[in-house]
């Protein structure tokens, strides 16, 4: 099947073409590690997540780079006021990320680079940019000469000059141009720091993307991504600098880009206490895959509002799928094997541009029709589980959540009077006939239609049904 993405690049939605179709590459800006993922750092996770196993549905190999940048001025900041060293705190802090992220039911990419380990391929590229002019040393710093790039800008679309003008660029002595930005600093003994030709110092954090990229996925890839605040400065210095380090015309041929995530309507923050983090809803009860259906509901390229409301409907529909996924499995074991296909709907919605939205309603229309397996036979039902699967709901555990019984809706109902026949049968098996005329009793007063035969007990709704009735059954 064919994928549309839109490409921030090209500003357009194009046919995706992979350099090499036996191995897709893509890479993926990960986190600074320092702290707990909050809620908008889920965001980029859950859709190149979504893109991920889209891609590995039509190609025989996908390679799945995601960073953890583990050298940061923000975690030696953490460890100076906690007091305790940066690899406490950064591996302690990329497990919380990798569970939490589990957690919302995101695979794990097939490599996790940590820009500590690849300090020297930085060099290695820092070095290279000097011997092409692209770049300079000056008290200890290495700089980027950005007018060296003229494609600068291009994949936000805006001149050097609008750059200048709208960002805050740091004049500095040892800056040729306020533009320029830092490959290298100095460190001080304070700080950590590697020695290189520069003297003891740290890289800068555009430059680890650029060589963990090129160490594991190639001079050039096809797609690269992250959340669109990083599209300037930090997409636009890894192009520069990828580009002439490899003397190559591009670094990536899409560039894909997620909105932010608002909390409420407002911009997470932690003064208007709107700010949470992922592992905060998680202790509060909040499913994770509550969390990752409700970032899917958005289309990614749309700015997303997390609300109590969304979150409600989310739990509604999952425990829904829940009982349902449970009653088939049951009912129906042939449905248990592993060839149950996703349905080509599902895939044919994300395959535009990551439409998850439609998947999501093709999946609840799935599900209506997966509860009459008699009326829509077993493929529905067999579509219906495979692209539960497929979107990451495969194991749902989402007891916790409060279902209102006055509200049930006809899955829930179906289900319950499904647990009930069965109790009746069983009770019948077990020549418990008290037992079996009570909750025969009990359905009929509901207004259900009980036909008892030699193959066991069917039902049917009346014309009087009324699933208020079921409740406390
Ligand atoms: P950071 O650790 O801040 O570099 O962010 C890691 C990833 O999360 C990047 O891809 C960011 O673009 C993304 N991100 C940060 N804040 C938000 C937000 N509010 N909504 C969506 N994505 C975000
Ligand atoms: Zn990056």
């Amino acid at each position: 099947m064919d994928i549309h993405l839109y490409n921030t690049a090209t500003r357009s939605k194009e046919l995706f073409a992979p350099l090499d179709p036996e191995n897709v590459r893509m890479y993926v800006c990960g986190p600074t590690v320092y702290d707990r993922a909050h809620l908008g750092n889920a965001r980029p996770v859950l859709v190149f997540d979504i893109l991920y196993r889209l891609l590995k549905t039509q190609y025989p190999r996908v390679t799945y780079v995601r960073n953890f940048t583990d050298v940061d001025d923000k975690i030696n900041a953490r460890a100076a006021e906690s007091g305790r060293s940066i690899g406490d705190i950064t591996a302690e802090t990329s497990q919380w990320f990798l569970d939490d992220m589990g957690a919302i039911g995101a695979l794990e990419p097939d490599h996790m680079p940590r820009a500590t380990a690849y300090i020297a391929e930085m060099v290695e590229m820092i070095e290279g940019l000097i011997e092409g002019g692209f770049a300079y040393a000056k008290e200890g710093h290495v700089l980027f000469r950005v007018r060296e790039y003229d494609r600068y800008g291009k994949l936000s679309g805006r001149s050097v000059d609008d750059m200048i003008a709208g960002a805050r660029v740091e004049v500095a002595p040892y800056k040729e141009d306020p533009m320029d930005f830092v490959l290298w600093k100095p460190s001080d003994a304070q700080t950590p720091g590697w020695d290189s030709p520069w003297g003891r110092g740290r890289p800068g954090w555009h430059i680890e993307c650029s060589a963990m990229a090129k160490a594991l996925l190639g001079d050039k890839f096809d797609i690269h991504g992250g959340g669109n605040d990083l599209m300037f400065p930090h997409h636009e210095n890894e192009i520069a600098q990828s580009c002439c380090a490899n003397g190559t015309d591009r670094m990536a041929s899409v560039w894909m880009h997620n909105e932010m995530l608002q909390v409420e309507g407002k911009k997470m923050s932690k003064s208007l206490g709107n700010f949470f983090t992922v592992r905060d809803l998680l202790e509060q009860g909040v499913p994770g895959e509550v969390i990752r259906f409700v970032m899917l509901s958005t289309h990614y390229r749309k700015p997303m509002d997390w609300t109590e409301k969304k979150r409600e409907e989310a739990m509604g529909h999952l425990s829904k799928y829940q009982t349902l996924q449970r009653q088939l499995l049951n009912e129906y074991p042939e449905l248990k094997s592993k060839d149950n296909v996703v349905d080509s709907e599902v895939i044919e919605a994300l395959a535009s541009d990551l439409n998850t939205p439609l998947a999501l309603t093709r999946l609840h229309k799935l599900a209506a029709e997966a509860m009459s397996p008699k009326q829509f036979g077993l493929q529905a039902a067999s579509g219906f589980l495979a692209s539960l699967e497929f979107l990451g709901f495969g194991k749902l555990n989402v007891q916790s959540m409060r279902t209102d019984r006055a509200i049930r809706s006809a899955i829930d109902t179906v289900s319950i009077v499904n647990g009930l026949v069965e109790k009746l049968s069983e009770a019948r098996k077990a020549k418990d006939f008290g037992t079996a005329d009570t909750i025969r009793d009990e359905l009929v007063a509901a207004g259900l239609i009980i036909r008892t035969t030699k193959e066991g007990v069917d039902w049917q709704q009346g014309p009087n049904f009324d699933a208020t009735k079921l409740e406390g059954l």
